[in-house]
């Protein structure tokens, strides 16, 4: 019933995001309430076709489904009163109940987001965290990936509707789970990112510019994530035969990306880290297996 192309959605939070989403919904063709603490902010969507609810327990009330997406988690429970904390007088809401599905679409670490999940359970909602990984322009199209966790058969109750904002995707039961991939996609990130940024330095040293070494970087980049599933077998076997290379083969090849980046005059922090990393693998007698065995290096606290 509810994962019918037109089931009603309700929207809390319209800052650049939340905005993004009840547009989504709005131009899929659902009926969207909207509401946000600051009022105004719902006039465009407004004028879209979405209600503006009147009150916060109106629009608690008024779908089946709720998008929470706010600053951060201490806004979500300021707002919907938690731990004693009782919303705004003038947004009154029985904060013992509520009677939705929750999706909490706000940035959040895994233990807020299963700290949220029982206290939403408490309240007697059904509640779904989620990560948006993607910017406000991107909702709505194939690129705009969102991840959930938490209940399968509440993601399944309403992945039609969700599917209005993206890509979306359910990791698990543990409502945990989005917010974890959402910092390891933050990782892989950075990393790659910042790899580039290595290369892009040293090359300029020699002349070539950012633009030049782009399509290579992106040629290498693509390469080894082509060996990603090969080395996850290896890690979750916890065996990391030399096939390829040796962890210590690669650790002479860090020194000589060190040694070149101080010659050029490049920062080598990087390199220098992840030489240390290699090190203490190599120290601990891993010098003969292949680089997926610093698995155990990253594993440590
Ligand atoms: P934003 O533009 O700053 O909007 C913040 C929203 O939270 C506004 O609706 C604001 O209401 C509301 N809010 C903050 N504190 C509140 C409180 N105590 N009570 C009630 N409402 C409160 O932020 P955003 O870009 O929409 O981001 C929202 C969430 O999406 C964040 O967790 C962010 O990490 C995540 N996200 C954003 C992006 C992005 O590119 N923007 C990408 C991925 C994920 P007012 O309008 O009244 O201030």
């Amino acid at each position: 019933m509810n994962n019918t192309p037109h089931a009603p959605v309700t929207v809390i939070g319209l800052g650049l995001m939340g905005q993004a989403l009840a547009g989504a919904f709005l131009k899929a063709g659902h009926p969207t309430t909207v509401w946000n603490r600051t009022p105004a902010k719902a006039a465009p969507l407004v004028a879209a076709g979405a209600r503006s609810a009147p009150t916060l327990g109106d629009a608690l009330g008024a779908s089946p489904l709720t998008i929470v997406c706010l600053t951060d988690y201490d806004a979500v429970y300021e707002l919907l009163g938690a731990n004693g904390v009782e919303p705004d007088p003038t947004t009154p809401i029985d904060t013992n109940r509520i009677d939705t599905t929750l999706i909490n679409l706000t940035s959040g670490s895994a233990g807020q987001a299963r700290e949220a999940a029982e206290w939403a359970e408490r309240r007697g909602a059904r509640y779904l965290d989620g990560a948006i990984m993607a910017i406000p322009s991107g909702i709505g199209t194939a690129e705009a990936v969102i991840l959930h966790s938490g209940p399968e058969q509440v993601f399944a109750e309403h992945e039609a509707t969700l599917g209005a904002l993206g890509t979306v995707t359910h990791l698990g039961a543990d409502p945990g789970l989005a917010s974890l991939y959402d910092v390891a996609g933050l990782a892989m990130m950075w990393s790659v990112l910042n790899a580039w940024l290595q290369g892009t330095a040293l090359l300029a040293k020699a002349g070539v510019d950012a633009a030049t070494y782009a399509p290579f970087a992106r040629q290498i980049a693509a390469g080894v994530a082509d060996w990603l599933p090969g080395y996850a077998e290896q890690i979750d076997k916890g065996s990391f035969p030399a096939e390829v290379a040796a962890l210590e083969t690669d650790a002479r090849a860090m020194e000589h990306l060190i040694e070149e980046s101080e010659a050029m005059g490049v920062n080598a922090e990087l390199p220098r880290l992840i030489k240390a990393m290699a090190d203490r693998a190599i120290a601990a007698g891993h010098g003969g297996e292949q680089y997926p065995v610093l698995i155990e290096e990253f594993g440590k606290p």
